[in-house]
């Protein structure tokens, strides 16, 4: 059950919005058309069944009336000829007149099959065709019956006129409903009983009057039971087809209907009646059963079930139509929205999303995703904001970081960064490059004759003036102290040599002011050329530091180049 459930969602999942809203309308619809067809039908043949079965109880009680009426009419006529008194002569007359009598009135009415006079000692004194004149009839119920009043007897087969009458025509044996009246003269004494043998075709024809009139072969029949439930008339006389129970009730009820469900058969709807005789005939208390298989109902209500079915999809369709403009209206600025938004970064033009008109929902939403992108471009323009503004920072850390603060020129550790870059060139490309120190003479005493301030100021004038000497190629920076480097590109040991002497002679040029005095500096200056044995830059600085200690040993304001012998005083240059 749960895997099919999953199965459904994952059916509806990926599917388009309007695939969606079809399916589930769709799916709606069915179910509910098969709801109401289902209810319709079952209301529809509960009515039917309702009154398919009044009527059959209502059938049932007409015929019950008819037999009722039938034989009281019997009952009547033997009572009336035991009774009549112009026919008091005939009964102690000669046989003759009294078969006469009998076969007139059985001429009358062809459904007595035996109408018989016997003595009071049960001796048969005249009958129609003469049947059984002589006979004893003694032992039959109905002369026991007779002798002591009106009488009827139960339905039963020809027992002494069974050979005389032969088979019945639908060769059946005979069966018979008895009517029977004493016959009395004036004393009241009773002198003969009148027995009249009614055929019982007589009911089986107003049986097939009955459903004669209705249509044959659609499984209805109407049976006759007796007061104890054995079948009279139907099929397989002498059975029982209703449980004891199932009869009593009946008998208590009187009237009314069931629906019988023997076993392995289609349910019958069943009315039933229970002849209870009409006037001052009393009645045999048969039971008459008219009954329809329950098929019929169903058959009633096929058509509308159909009907409903038809009319229900036709509905279905009409919403599934309405469902697909519906879905169509709703999905519309949905996409609108979608297209939009997919062009929001590859189309510089398009930077916000369209507004859009539909039902509440797509309102909000549109409005939200505006509301979201113009956050984020606020967002964004903030962290383009301060990106930039972290990028300059970092520039300007850097800047702090590689600078001297009191010269303004690169400091040691700027230096080496761009000395190591240059190093590395000149490894791999064999351009010169070359490498002065140069440290400020006897600066100690330019502190100490003129103050700590006036040596700064000395640092940062010398600084300014060894820039200004310079290429923009070559780059100076303070080393700490009053002592400088500067890194040189492209340059020859002659080259070096003038650039140093250079940078002397510009210091030695310099006279700075400070305060009230002006004061006049030298530099010693010890250079060195990169080699190829040199494992860094490092190396380099070393030689032309011990060539600055050689430049200062030798008397200061001079230039000592690594590797030359030459020693140049001021004077010299
Ligand atoms: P030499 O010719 O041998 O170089 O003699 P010198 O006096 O210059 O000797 P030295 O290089 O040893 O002395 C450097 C002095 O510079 C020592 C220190 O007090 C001073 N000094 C170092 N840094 C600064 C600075 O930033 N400002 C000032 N005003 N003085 C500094
Ligand atoms: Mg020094
Ligand atoms: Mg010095």
């Amino acid at each position: 059950m749960d895997f099919r459930r999953t199965a459904a969602l994952l059916a509806m999942r990926h599917r388009s919005l309007r695939q969606q809203v079809t399916l589930l309308v769709g799916v709606l619809c069915f179910a509910l058309v098969c709801i109401v067809a289902a209810g319709a039908a079952y209301i529809a043949q509960s009515r039917v069944r309702g009154i398919v079965m009044a009527h059959e109880a209502q059938q049932a009680a007409v015929i019950s009336d008819i037999l009722d009426r039938g034989m009281f009419e019997r009952y009547r006529e033997a009572r009336n000829l035991a009774a009549m008194p112009a026919l008091k002569t005939i009964w102690t007359g000669e046989p003759a007149g009294i078969r006469q009598t009998l076969e007139r009135i059985q001429a009358s009415y062809p459904d007595y099959a035996w109408i018989g006079f016997a003595t009071p000692d049960g001796t048969v004194r005249a009958a129609t065709q003469g049947m059984l004149e002589g006979q004893s009839v003694q032992a039959r119920p109905w002369f026991q019956d007779g002798l002591e009043g009106p009488a009827v007897g139960d339905v039963h087969e020809a027992k002494l006129l069974a050979k005389l009458l032969g088979p019945a025509p639908n060769n059946e044996p005979f069966r018979f409903v008895d009517v029977a009246a004493p016959v009395r003269d004036d004393a009241g004494r009773v002198i003969g009983v009148i027995g009249v043998h009614l055929s019982w075709t007589w009911a089986d024809e107003t049986r097939q009057s009955i459903l004669g009139s209705q249509h044959q072969g659609d499984g209805r029949s109407i049976w006759i039971l007796s007061a104890d439930g054995t079948m009279l008339l139907g099929p397989r006389i002498g059975s029982k087809p209703f449980p004891e129970e199932q009869v009593r009730s009946m008998r208590q009820a009187k009237a009314g209907a069931f629906e019988h469900a023997a076993s392995g058969r289609e349910a019958m709807l069943t009315g039933f009646a229970v002849a209870e005789g009409y006037r001052d005939y009393p009645g045999l208390g048969w039971i008459v059963v008219s009954r329809q298989p329950d098929s019929i109902a169903f058959a009633a209500t096929r058509g509308i079930v159909w009907m409903i079915m038809g009319l229900g999809c036709a509905i279905a369709a009409i919403g599934l139509v309405c469902a697909l403009f519906i879905a169509k209206g709703v999905v519309r600025p949905l996409q609108t929205i979608i297209e939009a938004a997919n062009r929001i970064g590859r189309d510089p033009a398009i930077t916000q999303l369209p507004r859009v008109t539909g039902s509440l929902e797509i309102v909000q939403l549109s409005s939200a995703l505006r509301s979201l992108l113009r956050r984020a471009g606020a967002a964004e323009q903030q962290v383009i904001a301060t990106s930039s503004q972290h990028a300059k920072d970092v520039s300007t850390l850097r800047h702090l970081a590689e600078t001297d603060a009191l010269s303004g020129l690169l400091n040691r550790r700027g230096f080496s960064l761009l000395a190591d870059d240059a190093f590395s060139l000149y490894r791999r490309y064999e351009r010169p490059l070359a490498l002065l120190i140069l440290d400020i003479d006897f600066f100690k005493t330019i502190n100490d004759t003129y103050g700590h301030v006036a040596g700064d100021a000395v640092i940062r004038s010398v600084g300014a003036a060894l820039t200004k000497a310079l290429r923009a190629s070559d780059k100076v920076a303070r080393f700490g102290g009053e002592e400088f480097v500067v890194l040189v590109h492209e340059v020859d040991a002659g080259g070096i040599l003038t650039v140093a002497q250079n940078l002397r002679r510009a210091i030695e040029a310099l006279t700075i002011e400070h305060q009230d005095h002006r004061i006049a500096v030298t530099v010693s200056v010890g250079g060195a050329m990169a080699r190829r044995s040199d494992e860094d830059v490092q190396e380099v600085i070393e030689r032309a530091d011990s060539a600055l200690y050689r430049a200062k040993a030798a008397g200061r304001n001079r230039v000592v180049i690594d590797g030359m012998q030459i020693q140049l005083a001021s004077a010299v240059a």
